[in-house]
């Protein structure tokens, strides 16, 4: 049996994107069903969060209170044990100074708790929230996409008839191949991550206990993420190249990375793994690292993991995924609203998305390209310099210029010196990598990975009064209330 009903938009996945996307269009008044497959809470990979979710877009889908009732973690930034470096050296997320103090900080979640405090929000909010709801495939004819066929909790196939379907089904789902793009994986961060979860681990010294600590070994890195007093997420992640350890004992292979990571070894000498409960099991994740050649057709857009993903290193998944759930609700808000047409504003949607992507991955680049004193296989199959990209050519020139102080640039590192103020250095920076790093973090390149991220925050935070100019060459700006986009002189 097949029933069928109407919607203005059908948001597939009740992660943060969806949650995201689906609130932001129920708060324009529109009709949205969301259709997730799991019933919540659920697991989910992703705990170390960014200031622009936190603040910017969880003020606009009204939740700070809740996530702050919520108790978790507060992160002020990351520390990280990269390079030749033996002593930590912290980022902090205080970049900007107007943006100091009250929101430069994020959150470290266990996504089952976050992912729900969303999820529930969005029903609060309007969202018909439809849970062990899977989404069996897409309706389109040969113009645009017209809905979906789901499968509810009682087995029953129904359709939905919407004129937007917005896809936020995450990293394993296939729904976004009815965009007709492909799915181009990285060369550069094709890396395994395998994960479980202690009891009883060592913090860092207040106060940085919350902060994410990154620490780099011979095989890669290790994330160690506080996520309470005493439950601490602990993953390893290494090159393909390693694959072949993690076919047999995974307790085994997890150990033995975290005895060659020094740090991680001794935060780990009194814990115990947990090996009970959602979190007794140790899980491996591949194949992250990608982006679809488009992220839109008539009718449908992708949003978060279902469009691209980087790599852990710098906690960029929400927020990436909760940034395209903020651009799909502007772009579908104002075609269903009428006030500009399709092309236009989902060119901006894929504009805004596609730059905020391509500056993470130039970032994160480079980041890994910090480790030239590194012997290991791992780092230097993992050189930027090995890229074809002409982008990233030209930013690791720009890196490197700065590195070696060419006159011309030091204007540009002069004016980003808040930025470069953001690395504290607590440990010696006086090594290669330690130097070049503090670099790195006053380039343009990088305030351009903050600027997005603080409009986010500074509309989050001034709500409607915030005004912003294009941020693409010809392209749109916000509505006076954030949800929807307009020319830039009607705000004027
Ligand atoms: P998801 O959170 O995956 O949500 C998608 C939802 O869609 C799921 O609930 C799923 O059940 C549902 N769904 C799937 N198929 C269907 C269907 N057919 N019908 C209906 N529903 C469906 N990000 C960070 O920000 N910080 C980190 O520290 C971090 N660490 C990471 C570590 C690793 C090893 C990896 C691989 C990723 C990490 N990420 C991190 C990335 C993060 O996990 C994702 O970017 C983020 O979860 C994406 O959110 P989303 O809403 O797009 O998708």
């Amino acid at each position: 049996m097949s029933t069928t009903e109407n919607a203005d938009v059908v948001v597939v996945g009740g992660g943060p994107g969806g949650s995201t996307a689906a609130t932001l269009l129920a708060r324009r008044g529109h009709r949205v069903v969301l259709l997730e497959k799991e019933t919540f809470p659920r697991y989910q990979i992703g705990e170390s969060l960014l200031p622009s979710t936190v603040h910017g877009i969880a003020r606009m889908l009204g939740v700070s209170e809740e996530l702050e009732r919520a108790g978790f973690t507060v992160k002020r930034g990351g520390s990280f044990r990269w390079g030749t470096n033996p002593v930590p050296w912290n980022f902090l997320f205080a970049v900007a100074p107007e943006l100091s103090g009250p929101t430069s900080y994020a959150y470290q979640v266990e996504r089952m708790k976050f992912d729900d405090i969303l999820l529930r929000n969005a029903a609060r909010h309007g969202v018909d929230v439809r849970q062990n709801s899977a989404v069996t495939d897409v309706l389109a004819d040969e113009e645009r996409v017209r809905g979906v066929r789901y499968a509810g909790p009682d087995g029953v196939e129904r359709e939905i008839h919407a004129r937007f379907v917005v896809d936020a089904s995450g990293n394993r789902s296939r729904i976004h191949q009815h965009v007709k793009g492909e799915r181009v994986y990285s060369e550069f961060f094709r890396n395994i991550a395998l994960f479980g979860y202690f009891e009883g681990g060592k913090r860092l010294p207040a106060p940085d206990s919350g902060n994410i600590l990154c620490a780099a070994f011979d095989e890669g890195w290790i994330w160690y993420i506080p996520l309470s007093d005493t439950l601490t997420s602990v993953g390893a992640v290494i090159s393909r190249e390693h694959a072949a350890r993690l076919q047999g004992d995974q307790e085994q292979a997890l150990m033995g990375f975290i005895d060659r990571c020094a740090i991680v070894k001794d935060y780990l000498s009194d814990a115990t793994r947990v090996t009970d409960g959602v979190y007794g099991e140790l899980r491996t994740r591949k194949d992250y690292s990608y982006t679809n050649s488009t992220f839109h057709r008539p009718g449908m857009v992708l949003v978060g993991d279902a469009a691209c993903f980087i790599d852990p290193v710098f906690s960029t998944g929400v927020h990436l995924a909760t940034y395209a759930g903020l651009l799909a609700a502007r772009s579908i808000n104002t075609v269903l609203d009428g006030a500009l047409p399709q092309e236009r504003v989902f060119t901006e949607f894929e504009g805004r998305y596609r730059r905020e992507y391509r500056v993470f991955y130039e970032f994160l680049s480079a980041f890994y390209d910090m480790q030239t004193t590194e012997e290991s296989y791992f780092w230097k199959a993992r050189k930027v310099t090995n890229l074809p990209s002409t982008d990233l050519e030209a930013f690791v020139t720009l890196v490197g210029g700065v590195h070696s102080g060419e006159q011309a640039l030091t204007g540009l590192v002069a004016s980003s010196e808040a930025l470069a103020g953001a690395v504290e250095r607590t440990g010696d920076m006086q090594t290669p990598s330690g130097e070049r790093m503090h670099h790195l973090f006053g380039t343009p390149v990088v305030r351009e990975v903050m600027q997005e991220m603080n409009n986010i925050q500074v509309r989050g935070v001034q709500g409607e009064q915030a005004r912003e100019l294009p941020l693409l060459e010809g392209g749109l700006v916000p509505s006076g209330d954030g949800l929807g986009w307009t020319e830039p002189e009607a705000t004027r």
